[in-house]
């Protein structure tokens, strides 16, 4: 008997998600209706940020807020290496020189130490970042504390790439209201916290960051009142995109919001019960920052030996598990090969890189389906040890 598919990640879709799309479908606007400011609204409340601004990616956000923070050609972003390649490719839109800084063995998030380190080097150099993108991994928020020291002290700008922490806490503040990011992303791919299909959002404490990440998202169009002229009137005052989310999604995405407590506390037990069912395997399991409350996004272990990592993969796929990796080191891909990054250059993010894997992990995972994981992970790691 062939057992069903385990995806590491996959949304959960009710009754009322169907029926709140459907309204749509049946009603005057498919896109720029009333979806878009209600889940604009819904998530500014939830996450305690006085303006959102929805966009159809994550990776759409990502762009416009380091355009918005006046990103050129010749200025410079750093993020991190374990992270989605989104997160650097938005410095590279905008013509952007882009570096990284390497991560926290602990909490696999950025390295406030190596970013200070950094800092002191490139100030020496005169040539401090202009952004910071630093990424929330697997749904733990990285060091704000830390991170605010810094930027307080260099004055660069701050990106909380928060697609993996909707709902996420550091002390007992949700990401989105630290006041240490000028700009807090989400993402609602499916896989995500919550889903809206694709989609994403940009939150922040400024009015005009906000303003200029609207007029960005449609065309740079805005529709001022002039006294002269009808009310067709419209003017293009900078070079936008259509980075618009459709009421589709909104609508999709403010009823899974509606269900996020649920989504959080059911991501949590599974999470603690990995903890307790992995605990005498030979496998590292996710360290917790005391100061941080995670939306487990994610749950990645690390096998004891890097020569495990592949035969592990490979059986755990073999028994339908889909087990996933998360992140080949961005800068060992060959888009920032070519810009002159090599293997060894951030040594920290490839040695995690070389022994991680995450293990299934959303709301819609039975306990059964949990065991199964482990069952087949402990075989897979006995079978290393042999
Ligand atoms: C998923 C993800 C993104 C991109 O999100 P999209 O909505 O798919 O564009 C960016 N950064 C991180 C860390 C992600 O996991």
């Amino acid at each position: 008997m062939s057992e069903s598919f385990i995806p590491y990640g996959r949304q959960t879709i009710n009754q009322d998600d169907l029926e709140a799309v459907a309204a749509v479908l049946k009603s005057d606007f498919l896109t720029q209706g009333p979806q878009v400011p209600a889940f604009e609204q819904a998530v500014a409340a939830y996450v305690g940020a006085e303006y959102a601004v929805a966009v159809n990616s994550a990776t759409a956000a990502l762009h416009l807020a380091c355009l918005a923070l006046g990103l050129e050609p010749g200025g410079l972003l750093w993020t991190v290496p374990n992270t989605f390649v989104a997160s650097a490719n938005c410095g590279r839109y905008c013509g952007a020189t882009v570096d990284f800084v390497d991560i926290d063995p602990a909490t696999y998030c950025l390295s406030v130490a190596a970013l200070e380190i950094k800092l002191a080097a490139a100030e020496g150099d005169g040539r401090l970042p202009d952004i910071v993108v630093a990424v929330d991994f697997a749904g733990q928020p990285a060091d704000w504390d830390g991170l605010a020291r810094l930027k307080a002290r260099y004055g660069f700008a701050l990106i909380a790439d928060a697609a993996h922490t909707l709902g996420a806490e550091w002390r007992g503040n949700r990401v989105g209201s630290l006041s240490a990011a000028d700009i807090t992303v989400f993402s609602f791919h499916p896989v995500k916290i919550i889903a809206s299909g694709e989609g994403g959002m940009a939150v922040t404490a400024s009015a005009a960051l906000a303003a200029r990440m609207a007029e960005l998202r449609s065309h740079g169009i805005t529709r001022p009142a002039v006294a002269d002229e009808g009310a067709w009137y419209y003017e293009q005052r900078s070079l936008g995109f259509n980075y618009r989310l459709t009421d589709l999604q909104a609508a999709l995405g403010l009823s899974q919001l509606a269900r996020i407590e649920f989504f959080l506390a059911r991501r949590r037990t599974l999470a603690a019960r990995y903890d307790r069912l992995l605990a005498d395997l030979a496998v590292t399991r996710p360290a917790q920052h005391p100061d941080g409350l995670s939306a487990w996004h994610l749950y990645v272990i690390q096998v004891a030996d890097p020569t495990w990592r592949r035969p592990v993969f490979d059986a755990m796929r073999a028994a339908n598990i889909g087990v996933q990796v998360h992140y080949i080191p961005v800068h060992t891909q060959p888009y920032y090969r070519a810009l002159g990054f090599k293997p060894g250059d951030f040594p920290l993010a490839e040695a995690y890189y070389s022994r991680a894997l995450s293990l299934p992990l959303f709301p819609g995972l039975s306990d059964s389906e949990q065991d199964r994981v482990v069952e087949t992970l402990a075989q897979a790691l006995r079978a290393c040890q042999k």
